[in-house]
């Protein structure tokens, strides 16, 4: 969009102890300047469940404004150890960010989505991803 600068975004807890560690990640792993961040609190369920429209519309409209606005071509997936939003053990965590992916990779077809796992040493570990077109983000 002309701005000249690169975004990725997150969809991440709204969990203070996260929002480091995931944007440090992300802007090593994609080499951007900066990281879109959508905040809930346990994101991972909300859209894994899918079944609060409301949430998920607002996740998804700002989801636009970084896709759209921002040019940005990857989306990333948070859950994480000790949630207070979202209280299920790492094995149902992992998931329910696996489903949270393959409802937000049917938004758009040109956006990267990925899972990422922030464990309990707060280390950012990817868990899994979905499908674009574009896998290269430039
Ligand atoms: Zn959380």
């Amino acid at each position: 969009m002309g701005i000249g600068k690169t975004f990725v975004t997150t969809i991440n807890c709204m969990d203070g102890r996260v929002q480091i560690p995931v944007n440090e990640y992300l802007m090593s792993k994609y080499k951007v300047d900066y990281v879109d961040t959508i905040t809930e609190a346990g994101p991972n369920k909300i859209l894994a469940d899918a079944d609060n429209a409301i949430l998920v519309e607002s996740i998804k409209v700002r989801y636009e404004v970084s896709t759209i606005k921002h040019d940005s071509k990857v989306v990333a997936i948070v859950g994480h150890y000790d949630c207070g939003g979202n209280t299920a053990e790492e094995a149902e965590q992992l998931v329910q960010i696996k489903k949270a992916c393959e409802h937000v990779a049917t938004w758009n077809e040109n956006v990267k989505v990925i899972g990422l796992w922030v464990d309990e040493t707060w280390a950012v570990n990817e868990i899994a991803w979905t499908v674009t077109v574009d896998e290269v983000v430039s």
